[in-house]
Order: structure tokens, then C-alpha cells, then sequence
């Protein structure tokens, strides 16, 4: 990545300068506070670097989707609240983003103090990527970080907008330790092997289609898998299937022979009369009336011994409905396997990463990705707007 590094923002000195960091603190929040501050935590190093060097640090950040309009229920306040305790200094909050009152905050920070500012999003200028609202934005500050790793593959007022209008500009120390993991996947050493899941075909058609471009081996899992084996002609009884995207399964299968990738599907499968807990048993064929909801143990097996001699793993998406404990053998099997692997190992994903955590192997995984769209983006080669822009003006 060519963008100017925190480093050397630093090294032009940022005492006293005012410096709006763009963060990923869209964190789930459950009974108005945060359920899991992972996002808080990977933002960190960043804000403590700066303000260790004396920057007023202005956080700005978007929660959830507001559609442009103020909503209670998304604001940043108790983010807020929780990114200060995890800086061990208090963090000052503002009710608007832009505008006066976001002004009058900023003039208020002495040398090394930090402020958050409210949602983004309650902005339609955010997501429009408004000239006037980036302008009003890039008003508040000299400097700019971009440390939003999982807003990357957006070109938002904040991401790419404000870029031009400030000073300096510099990549932020989460986003650069993303672009150089996920960096490992675009020039994987081999063999490489991916493992795809999730809910849809149609979520994960690119990534699909520019793995079976690259990878050695391919693993598909998840709701994914029907669309695949209908495509095929083989039974998926009430299994979630994307008709519309038979041909775009071919296509992949077809890719994927053409460029000498094995794309294994599963040969057996857990399935349910519905999906939630009841009756299942391990099948493989799907009879009439039932819906998989999860690979197969033999399947499962397959998958991690396909990680064993892998030296490049990227995995995303779960094998299954993992959130209801009896369909999540799958999904951890294939974590075990990640894990045991001596290979560079990368996830990405919410429902992935949070599968990881739930099986309690984490540590042992090389990279665990804070951006789950963005990561996917990257990985298929698109250039994420975010860090083109940083590029631009580096
Ligand atoms: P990630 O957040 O890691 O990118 P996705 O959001 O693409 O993953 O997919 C996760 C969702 O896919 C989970 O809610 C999971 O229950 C669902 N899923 C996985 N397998 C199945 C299946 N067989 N049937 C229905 N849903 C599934
Ligand atoms: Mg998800």
C-alpha cells in the first residue's frame, strides 16, 4: 500500500494539530450497550499513538444504518463511553458530527484528548458521499487517518470525500495491518486452499468466482452448497436454493475446473425438518421434506484435512446454522482445522469470526479480519475506494 503510514504522520509532528480519525466502531449493541467490543479494541492503537503524541483526536465513525436521519437507538454515545474506559482516558462525546456544535467540542480538546463524534450516518451526505458534507467535515480538523478497515470498500464522505480537503493524510495502523494480512491471500503461497459458506451464493459470487481463480482448493459449505448441488441435479430437498443462480454456480464450477481448482461440495450432510432446533440426522442424500443446515461429519473431515497441508488459508462464511449448537459441529470442525494448520491463516466475516470464538481458537489463527465485506472485496482484487483514495494523496 502506497498511502502515507501513521508513521510518518508522526514523524511530522501532530502536537496540537487536530486530527479526525475514521474508525470502524459499528459495534453490536444489545439493550443500548456494547455486546461485543472487538471493533473498540482493534481501534486502539491507533487513537493511543496519537494522542501519546499530543494530537486532539476528533473519532469519527458510522453505527449500523440510520438512513440518514438521527435514531436514538443507533447513536455513538455509549460507544463512546466504552472506547473511553478502553483508552483509560475519558473520551468526550458530541450530538452531531458536523456543524456548530461539533465545532464548538473540537475547539474545547487540549493536546492529547479525544472526542467522538456522533453517527455518520444520521447524515444522507455520508453515504452520498456529499461534496458539502465532506467539506463540513474536513472543517473540523488538519490531518486525517483513515484507520475503518470494515468501511474500506466504500467510497462514503468520510472514506474517500474528505481525503482531498485536509492537510495530511495517513493510513491508520488497523487498516495497514489488514491490507498486509489480506495482502497474503492476493499472492497466496501454495497450496492455497479457501473455504466459502454463509447463507447465499449470490452474498459471495465474486469472491467465489475469483478464488476458483487462484485457490488450489475450494471448499464450499454453508446454505451456498445447495445452490451448487441443485445446479448439479442432485437432491436438496427443502434446503435454502438460490434457483436464480444455477447458472452462475455452472460458471464457477467451470472456472474453477479451467484453472486446475478442486471445488469440493459436501458428500454428506446434517439435515432438519426446519431450521431450528429439533430432529436431525446425518445424511447423504437429502430426502424430500428436509433442509441441510449443516456439512457432514465426513465432509467436516474432508475440509480440515484439506488445511493440513495447506500453507494459505482463507476462510469465510460458516458451514452451517452454527447460532443453534446442534448444527455447529460443522463450522467447528472446519475452525479446528484452520487453526491446526500451519499455514498463514486468514478469517473474515462476523458469523465466521464469531464461530471462532465460540470454538476457542482464535489465538492460533494468523489474521482474524475486522471488516467481513471488505475483506472479501479485497481478496477478489477490487481496490477498495477507501484506500484509493489515501493512495492518491500519498
Ligand atoms: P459471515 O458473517 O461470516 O460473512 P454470512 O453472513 O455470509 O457469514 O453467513 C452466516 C449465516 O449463514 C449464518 O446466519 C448461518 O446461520 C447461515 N447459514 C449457514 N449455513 C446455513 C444453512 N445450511 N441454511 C441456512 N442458513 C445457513
Ligand atoms: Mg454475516
Amino acid at each position: 500500500m502506497s498511502a502515507s503510514s501513521l508513521d510518518t504522520l508522526l514523524a511530522g509532528g501532530v502536537r496540537g494539530r487536530r486530527v479526525l480519525v475514521r474508525s470502524d466502531l459499528n459495534v453490536p449493541l444489545r439493550n443500548g450497550a456494547v455486546a461485543d467490543d472487538a471493533r473498540i479494541r482493534a481501534s486502539l492503537p491507533t487513537l493511543k499513538r496519537l494522542t501519546e503524541a499530543g494530537a486532539r483526536v476528533i473519532v469519527a465513525s458510522h453505527l449500523g444504518r440510520p438512513k440518514g436521519e438521527p435514531k436514538p437507538e443507533l447513536s455513538l454515545a455509549p460507544v463512546a463511553a466504552a472506547l473511553g474506559e478502553a483508552l483509560g482516558r475519558a473520551a468526550a462525546f458530541c450530538g452531531d458530527c458536523v456543524g456548530p456544535q461539533a465545532a464548538d467540542a473540537v475547539a474545547k480538546l487540549a493536546d492529547g484528548e479525544v472526542l467522538v463524534l456522533e453517527n455518520l450516518r444520521f447524515h444522507p451526505g455520508e453515504t452520498s458521499n456529499d461534496a458539502d458534507f465532506a467539506r463540513a467535515l474536513a472543517a473540523l480538523a488538519d490531518d486525517y487517518v483513515n484507520d475503518a478497515f470494515g468501511t474500506a470498500h466504500r467510497a462514503h464522505a468520510s472514506t474517500a470525500g474528505v481525503v482531498p480537503l485536509v492537510e495530511r493524510t495517513a493510513a491508520g495502523d488497523l487498516l495497514r495491518c489488514e491490507i498486509e494480512n489480506l495482502q497474503q491471500i492476493r499472492e497466496p503461497e501454495h497450496p492455497f486452499v479457501c473455504l466459502l459458506g454463509g447463507a447465499k451464493v449470490s452474498d459471495k459470487l465474486g469472491a467465489l468466482e475469483a478464488l476458483a481463480g487462484t485457490a488450489d482448493t475450494l471448499c464450499v459449505g454453508g446454505a451456498m452448497a445447495y445452490t451448487f448441488l441443485r445446479a448439479l441435479g442432485q437432491a436438496t430437498g427443502e434446503s435454502l436454493v438460490e434457483a436464480d443462480r444455477l447458472e452462475d454456480a455452472h460458471r464457477i464450477l467451470k472456472a474453477a475446473e479451467a484453472a486446475g481448482c478442486e471445488l469440493l461440495l459436501p458428500v454428506d450432510h446434517v439435515v432438519a425438518e426446519a431450521p431450528e432446533p429439533g430432529p436431525s440426522r446425518v445424511v447423504a442424500e437429502i430426502p424430500d421434506g428436509w433442509l441441510g443446515v449443516d456439512i457432514g461429519p465426513e465432509t467436516a473431515r474432508t475440509y480440515a484435512a484439506a488445511c493440513e497441508d495447506a500453507r494459505t488459508i482463507f476462510w469465510n462464511g460458516p458451514m452451517g446454522i452454527f447460532e443453534i449448537e446442534a448444527f455447529a459441529g460443522g463450522t467447528r470442525a472446519v475452525a479446528e482445522g484452520v487453526a491446526a494448520s500451519s499455514a498463514a491463516s486468514v478469517v473474515g466475516g462476523g458469523d465466521s469470526l464469531a464461530a471462532v470464538h465460540a470454538t476457542g481458537v482464535g489465538e492460533r489463527i494468523t489474521h482474524l479480519s475486522t471488516g467481513g465485506g471488505a475483506s472479501l472485496e479485497y481478496v477478489q482484487g477490487i481496490e477498495l475506494p477507501g484506500i484509493a483514495a489515501l493512495e492518491g494523496k500519498a
